[in-house]
């Protein structure tokens, strides 16, 4: 019942060989409790990326173990890691990736055709309705704001309901009100139970989660539980990332 949504034991992933070896993850290990929100910072370069994608089986580690519920995605094939990345998993990214010639309600539905189903209209218009777009249903990606852009993206990342939703700087392209809309429906979602992970650069969206991971140089440096912006900004400065501007702004 209370098993970790998703666990890493040891996760290294390295690229290259011989002098071009880079470690991007060096022996990592964490839990990720079910119905939590957790924020990954660190510098550029740090493996905030490749945790992401090795986590969500959109990459294979080097070594050691992703567990995402009871299932090792180290030990599937790439057939099985493809159903298991459409059935049980959630990602939005920087850029929204909308296909611009589909409206809202066809891009939320593509993963259901994806996995084989005709998408029901009101399962669509549902979850649409839980970002606020349910009047925008008909439009195209192009007559859309860039704020409601990446709530259509949330949506057809949530349609699946999914067990752990993965987001790689979600708000890194928005201005600091319209990203302020997308994490309180991100922190909306997790209070309904969903298991959110999601990379940032900004210690205000951090502020937002439950708990903050800071990588440095592939390794997990630390973690901080019930994260305030000043002082996700504090450790952001010691790990020698850039000092963020954002540390007078008031928490989530
Ligand atoms: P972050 O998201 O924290 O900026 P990344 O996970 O993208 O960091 O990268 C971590 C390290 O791994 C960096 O040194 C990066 O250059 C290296 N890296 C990432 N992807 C590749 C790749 N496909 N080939 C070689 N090196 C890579
Ligand atoms: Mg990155």
């Amino acid at each position: 019942m209370n098993q970790p949504a998703v666990r890493l034991r040891s996760v290294t992933r390295s690229y290259g060989t011989g002098e071009n070896a880079v470690t991007a993850l060096d022996q990592v290990s964490l839990d990720i409790p079910r119905g939590t929100f957790t924020a990954v910072m660190g510098p550029s370069g740090s493996g905030k990326s490749t945790l992401l994608q090795c986590t969500a089986g959109l990459d294979r580690p080097t070594g050691g173990q992703v567990l995402l519920g009871e299932t090792d995605l180290t030990r599937l094939s790439e057939r099985r890691l493809t159903l298991l990345r459409r059935q049980r998993i959630g990602f939005v990214f920087q850029a929204f990736n909308l296909l611009p010639a589909l409206t809202a309600e066809q891009n939320v539905g593509l993963p259901l055709r994806l996995a084989g189903r005709r998408p029901r209209r009101a399962e669509v218009l549902r979850v649409l309705a839980e970002v606020g777009l349910r009047e925008r249903a008909g439009h195209r990606p192009g007559e859309l704001s860039g704020g409601q852009q990446q709530r259509v993206a949330l949506a057809r990342a949530l349609v699946t309901q999914p067990e752990v939703l993965f987001g790689d700087e979600p708000t890194g392209a928005l201005d600091s009100a319209t990203s302020r809309e997308v994490l309180t429906l991100l922190r909306a979602m997790v209070d309904r139970g969903q298991t959110v992970i999601m990379v940032t650069h900004d210690p205000v969206a951090a502020s937002c989660a439950d708990q903050v991971l800071f990588l440095a140089d592939g390794r997990v440096q630390g973690a901080l539980d019930a994260p305030t912006a000043e002082r996700v900004a504090h450790r952001m400065t010691a790990l020698g990332a850039v000092p963020a501007t954002a540390a007078a702004v008031a928490s989530c």
